[in-house]
């Protein structure tokens, strides 16, 4: 099948279904031009060793992350969402899609202007205090470390100070999902019609099995990715290009 049928079909999913979930990965914000920071080898593990993103080396050592973050955070925060978000943001606004489950910690899907987002592995721009569960915004923790504050306490006042630390709620090696995100995208997977995957290799345990959950429950299943997936021969549709010139004419298709 060509590329145009195959984003031809997939257009009629979304129109024939009108509740379809979109589950996406590290795929669909590399034209954002975040870089892929859970793989060592890239820039950043050249300087800093990887194991200050995992829990035991951030507990030992929170003031080394928060350097690492010094230099890391203003480029990642810094990124735009790119057409495939804008296009998602688009598709929940004239009510074609539920929403969005996404393994990213980039926050795109929500800067984009997408509402009902499911960020599974948390976000990098939010933090919150290992103690008490204060949320904190990432740019006011930054300037505070950038003010010498390092690593930054807590200073939620509850009748007495609580001076927990502070972790991005992005989720580091060694730590389990966060609850709440995952429960409701499991039941969110069991209720859709249409699972929309963009930009996962769907390589990531526990989170590609929310596929699994939707195929179960009588789903359709549309794949777009570069790569090969271990779902392929269960998808209706299989379209291996970049996620942005897929939206892109999609948007057209729909007329978006
Ligand atoms: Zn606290």
């Amino acid at each position: 099948m060509s590329l145009d049928d195959q984003i031809k079909q997939l257009s009629q999913l979304i129109l024939k279904n009108k509740n379809a979930i979109v589950f996406t990965g590290a795929g669909i914000s590399t034209e954002s031009g975040i870089p892929d920071y859970r793989s060592p080898g890239s820039g950043a593990w050249e300087k800093y060793d990887s194991s200050i993103v995992s829990i035991p080396g951030f507990l030992r050592d929170p003031s080394q992350y928060y350097e690492y973050a010094l230099e890391m955070y203003p480029i990642r925060a810094g990124a735009k969402p790119n057409v495939a978000h804008l296009f998602l943001a688009k598709l929940e606004k004239v009510g074609l899609i539920e929403g969005v489950i996404t393994q990213n910690v980039d926050g795109l899907h929500l800067m984009a202007g997408n509402t009902n987002v499911h960020e599974l592995h948390g976000s990098i721009r939010q933090a919150s205090c290992l103690q008490c569960g204060q949320i904190y915004m990432m740019d006011d923790i930054i300037s505070r470390v950038r003010e010498g504050e390092n690593p930054p306490i807590c200073k939620y006042f509850q009748g007495e100070e609580c001076n927990g630390l502070i972790k991005p709620t992005a989720v580091f090696f060694g730590e389990g999902l966060p609850t709440v995100p995952w429960a409701s995208s499991v039941d969110k997977s069991k209720e859709t019609s249409l699972m929309i995957v963009i930009g996962s290799s769907l390589q990531v345990s526990p989170a590609n099995s929310l596929p699994d959950v939707a195929l179960n429950t009588g789903s359709d299943l549309a794949i777009i990715d570069l790569l090969d997936t271990p779902f392929d021969s269960r998808a209706s549709v299989k379209i291996e290009d970049r996620a942005v010139l897929v939206c892109e004419r999609l948007g057209h298709l729909l007329g978006l």
